[in-house]
C-alpha cells in the first residue's frame, strides 16, 4: 500500500501525528488555536474554516525534513555533522541550573550577550500554572538563564514564531527536534526564516509525554494542580530531581530514575513513537545527554554531547568556546552517540517498519526528506504488524475535543 500524507489539520491530529508545537496557530491564529485535550496534549482547536495548505507544507505532523546543508562527516543513524564534542556551560550557575550541562542556555545567554541575536525564542513554566511550558521570548540573557532546565510535557515553542518573525530582529530558536523540521520547512516558503533566524538549537529527545505523566506525579502526592507554585522537570544538577512546591510550603521531589522507572506511565505522545528525526538533523546544532548505556547512575557536574550540524552551527559552537560561555574537553564519534543513546538507533531503524504498519491500517504518515529511514530499514516484520495492530485498535487516533479552560 503507498504511503499517504495527511491532507487537512483535523487528520492530523485525528490519527495520532500532532505534536502540539503550535505552528498551525502561528500561521493562522484565525483558524486555530492551542488547547489542551482531556488527556493532557496540546492540540489546536479549530476557530474557522481555510485553507490549511501553508500550514501542512511545514507541519510535522505532515512532513518531517532534515536541514539541506552539505557536512564534512556523516553517519548512517546519527546524519550529516561537523563534530561531536563533549562540552558543558563555562558559567558554573548555568551549568547547574541547565538540564545537563547547560550548553543550550549557555549559547542562547551567548547569542543575546554577543549581539549576534536580539532575543531568544523557546519555552518556559507558566508562572500561574507550573506544569505546563508556553512559548517565551526572551530578550535577556538572565530570561534564557531562568528558562533552563528540560521540561517534560507539551510545549508549544512554535505558536510564537510568527510574532518572532514579525519583530524583524534577528534572533534564535531553542526548541525540540521536530520543531526545527518544521522551521527548515517553512523555509522552503518562507524567506524571513533563513534571514531573521541566526540559530535553531535543539535538544536530542527521547519523546515528549502528556500533562498525564506530571497529573500522575501530582497524585502521588496528594497535590492539586491549582496549589501548585513550582514544577521543575530537571536541572539544578545533572539530571537534577523533579521538584514540586506548593502555595502552603509543601516542597517534594524525586530522583530522575524514580520519575522514569515505569515506562507504563511515561504517556509519551504518539507522533513520538514514530519520529523520524528526534536527533536533531533539522537544527544547527543539538545537545544531548552523555551517559553510558543511556541513564545516570547518579548526579555529576554536567556533561553535554554537542552535534553541530550546519556550518552556522559550528562557528557558533567555535565562537562561544572562545568566549568562554562553553567548555569542551574531547571529541566524541557516532559510536560513542551509539552508546549513550541506544534508544535513538534502536528508533532510527524501527521508524519505516513502523510507518509502514500505519499505512497499511489506512492511516496517513508524514512525508519525510533528508533522514534516511528507508535507508536504515530492517525490515521488523514484528515492528511493521504491531503498529498496524495499535493503529487497529485506535493507539494511534484521538478525538478532536478540548478543556474549556
Ligand atoms: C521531552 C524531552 C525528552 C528528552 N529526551 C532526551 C533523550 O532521549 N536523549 C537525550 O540525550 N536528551 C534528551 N533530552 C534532552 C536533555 O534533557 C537536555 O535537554 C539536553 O541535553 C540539553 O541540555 P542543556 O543542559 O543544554 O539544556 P538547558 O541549558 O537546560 O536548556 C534547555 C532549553 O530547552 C528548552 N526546552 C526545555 N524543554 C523543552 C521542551 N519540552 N520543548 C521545547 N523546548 C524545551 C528550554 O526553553 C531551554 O531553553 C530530552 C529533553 C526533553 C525536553
Ligand atoms: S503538529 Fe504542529 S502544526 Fe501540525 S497540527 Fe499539530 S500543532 Fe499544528
Ligand atoms: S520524539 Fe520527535 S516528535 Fe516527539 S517531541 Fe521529540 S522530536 Fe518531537
Amino acid at each position: 500500500m503507498t504511503a499517504r500524507a495527511p491532507e487537512t489539520i483535523a487528520q492530523v491530529v485525528e490519527h495520532g501525528l500532532c505534536i502540539g508545537c503550535g505552528l498551525c496557530q502561528a500561521m493562522a491564529p484565525d483558524r486555530w488555536q492551542m488547547r489542551y485535550t482531556p488527556q493532557g496534549r496540546l492540540r489546536p482547536a479549530p476557530i474557522s474554516q481555510g485553507d490549511d495548505t501553508d500550514i501542512l507544507a511545514a507541519c510535522p505532523g505532515a512532513v518531517a525534513m532534515a536541514n539541506p546543508d552539505k557536512t564534512p562527516e556523516t553517519d548512517s543513524v546519527w546524519g550529516n555533522f561537523h563534530t561531536v564534542t563533549r562540552a558543558w556551560a563555562g558559567d558554573p550557575d548555568v551549568r547547574f541550573r541547565g538540564a545537563t550541562g547547560g550548553v543550550l542556555t549557555a549559547l542562547g545567554m551567548y547569542l543575546l550577550t554577543s549581539g549576534q541575536a536580539k532575543f531568544v525564542l523557546h519555552c518556559t513554566a507558566d508562572p500561574d500554572h507550573p506544569m505546563q511550558s508556553p512559548w517565551t521570548i526572551s530578550t535577556t540573557p538572565d530570561q534564557v538563564f531562568k528558562a533552563s532546565g528540560s521540561r517534560y510535557g507539551p510545549s508549544n515553542t512554535l505558536a510564537g514564531l510568527e510574532i518572532a518573525l514579525a519583530r524583524n530582529e534577528p534572533f534564535a530558536v531553542i526548541a525540540k527536534p521536530c520543531d526545527a523540521g518544521a522551521i527548515r520547512a517553512l523555509a522552503q516558503s518562507d524567506p524571513r526564516i533563513d534571514t531573521l533566524i541566526v540559530a535553531v538549537l535543539v535538544m536530542v529527545c527521547g519523546g515528549a509525554s502528556d500533562l498525564g505523566k506530571s497529573r500522575a506525579v501530582l497524585n502521588e502526592f496528594d497535590i492539586d494542580e491549582q496549589d501548585l507554585t513550582l514544577f521543575r522537570y530537571r536541572g539544578f544538577g545533572n539530571p537534577g530531581p523533579t521538584r514540586i512546591e506548593t502555595r502552603d510550603g509543601r516542597a517534594v521531589e524525586k530522583t530522575y530514575l524514580d520519575m522514569w522507572a515505569d515506562e507504563t506511565g511515561w504517556r509519551i505522545q504518539s507522533r513520538c513513537k514514530i519520529c523520524p528525526d528526534a536527533i536533531g538533523e533539522a537544527a544547527d546544532l543539538a545537545a544531548a545527554d552523555i551517559w553510558p548505556g543511556g541513564s545516570p547512575t547518579g548526579e555529576d557536574a554536567g556533561f553535554n554531547g554537542v552535534i553541530t550540524r550546519t556550518d552556522q552551527g559550528q562557528r557558533l559552537l567555535d565562537a562561544a568556546l572562545a568566549d568562554g560561555a562553553l567548555k569542551q574537553d574531547q571529541t566524541l564519534t557516532p559510536r560513542d552517540m551509539d552508546d549513550f543513546q541506544p534508544h535513538q538507533v534502536r528508533k532510527k531503524h524501527q521508524v519505516a517498519a513502523r510507518l509502514r504498519g500505519l499505512t497499511a491500517a489506512g492511516h496517513p504518515v508524514f512525508r519525510h526528506v533528508g533522514l534516511r529511514i528507508d535507508d536504515l530499514d530492517t525490515g521488523n516484520i514484528a515492528e511493521e504488524h504491531g503498529a498496524r495492530e495499535r493503529a487497529a485498535q485506535g493507539r494511534f487516533s484521538e478525538p478532536f475535543d478540548f478543556d474549556s479552560d
